[in-house]
């Protein structure tokens, strides 16, 4: 019996921001390598909604913010970008929510996102601002809906809210891909595993804290997710000792004070004043290095753009594997890395702001060099 031919079948398990670039992808890339007269069904499978997935999902704090700049945050393709297949452009996260203040065009579909603070947000957002993660998802959903309107009708997606647990099959055959909600494994020709972080088994070390505060009647939080963590076993005023200096320490103390009802105040300096609500525990905070990280820096380079690379390009490189011996990340390309974020640096330096360099220029770059 003759008929339509059955379908190629793609499952994808996880659906964050990797897998909405996948379907980006293959929406770019059908006209060439996908004719049409087979159809392709796509099974996306995640608890959490698809393009924003479980990082990025909307149902987390105001408070947990991006560690990147708006301007810098793109799911898109241009002349820049090394992939094959069509590059097809299209607006990062600031250009996207530029248009809900009319200082950018509109990106179709367009919706404003229902969240009346996140749109607030997004109409004040500076391309240098780190966005919540609210405002990410937002972008993130809009992607993945603009993603599926470019797909040919031949390719369809079905999002299935629910856990991968299992995926068996021959090495060259159909994969089984079992769910948690179901006792029936979708059947696939291929599947990719697009999971991000996954969670893992608690090392030993935490194992024994945790016993310890159970022991004691006290709280231990192992490493996870911050927009996961359960912190109310915190109570006001209990002395908690944070190791780590990091981004999840920048989430826990945003959670654990302003989350608290703390509020900040602007002395008349123009500095912050921060104003206690009485709810938060109190915060001793370490680290291996014992300071905190350096905040990310605002600043705009203000020279001309360096010509780079100059250290660390393909030929230096190529000259390192030349040398046909196992590469050490310290020894062998450290060194260049450095050598070349301080190129960047000095070269600011001289073409930004000269009163504080003593040199000229070409006589830096040689002794430099
Ligand atoms: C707290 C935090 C903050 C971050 N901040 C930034 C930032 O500011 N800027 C930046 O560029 N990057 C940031 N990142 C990095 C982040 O990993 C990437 O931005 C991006 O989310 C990676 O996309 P992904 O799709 O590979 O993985 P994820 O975003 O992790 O998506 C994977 C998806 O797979 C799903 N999944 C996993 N296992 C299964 C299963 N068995 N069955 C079904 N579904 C499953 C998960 O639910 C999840 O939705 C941050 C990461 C974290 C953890």
């Amino acid at each position: 019996m003759s008929g339509a031919p059955a379908p190629a079948v793609l499952a994808v398990v996880g659906a964050g921001p990797r897998a909405t670039g996948l379907l980006e992808r293959i929406a770019a890339n059908a006209p060439e390598l996908w004719d049409g007269a087979r159809p392709l069904h796509i099974h996306l499978i995640d608890p959490h909604p698809p393009g924003p997935g479980r990082i990025w999902r909307h149902e987390q704090s105001g408070l947990l913010r991006m560690n990147s700049m708006a301007e810098d945050v793109t799911m898109f393709t241009d002349e820049s970008s090394t992939v094959e297949g069509p590059a097809r452009p299209g607006p990062s996260l600031a250009e996207w929510a530029a248009q809900f203040s009319g200082r950018g065009p509109r990106h179709a579909p367009y919706a404003e996102p229902a969240d009346p603070e996140v749109l607030a947000e997004l109409r004040a957002l500076d391309p240098a601002d780190f966005p919540t993660r609210g405002a990410q998802s937002a972008y993130l959903d809009w992607v993945f809906r603009r993603v599926l309107t470019e797909l040919p009708a031949s390719v369809t997606v079905e999002w299935h809210r629910t856990t991968a647990t299992a995926v068996t099959g021959p090495p060259d055959g159909p994969q089984q891909v079992r769910l948690a909600d179901r006792a029936t494994a979708l059947t696939a020709d291929l599947v990719v595993l697009a999971q991000g972080h996954i969670g893992a088994e608690p090392a030993a070390e935490h194992r024994v804290f945790a016993d310890f505060a159970r022991r004691h009647g006290r709280f231990h939080l192992p490493p996870v997710f911050s927009a996961d963590a359960d912190l109310s076993g915190l109570r006001p005023g209990e002395h908690v000792l944070l190791r780590g200096f990091g981004l999840a320490f920048v989430d826990l103390t945003a959670l654990l004070t302003e989350g608290r009802g703390g509020r900040f105040r602007t002395r008349p300096d123009g500095t912050l004043r921060y104003v206690p609500s009485g709810s938060e525990p109190v915060l001793h905070v370490g680290s291996r290095r014992g300071v905190p990280y350096h905040s990310k820096t605002r600043y705009r380079l203000q020279g001309p753009r360096p010509a780079l690379p100059r250290h660390f390009g393909p030929a230096a490189v190529d000259a390192l594997l030349a040398e046909g011996r196992p590469l050490d990340l310290r020894r062998d390309v450290w060194p260049l890395m450095a050598k070349e974020i301080g190129y960047g640096h000095y070269h600011e330096l001289f073409h930004a702001h000269p009163a504080r360099t003593t040199l000229p220029w070409e006589d830096f770059t040689a002794a430099y060099d």
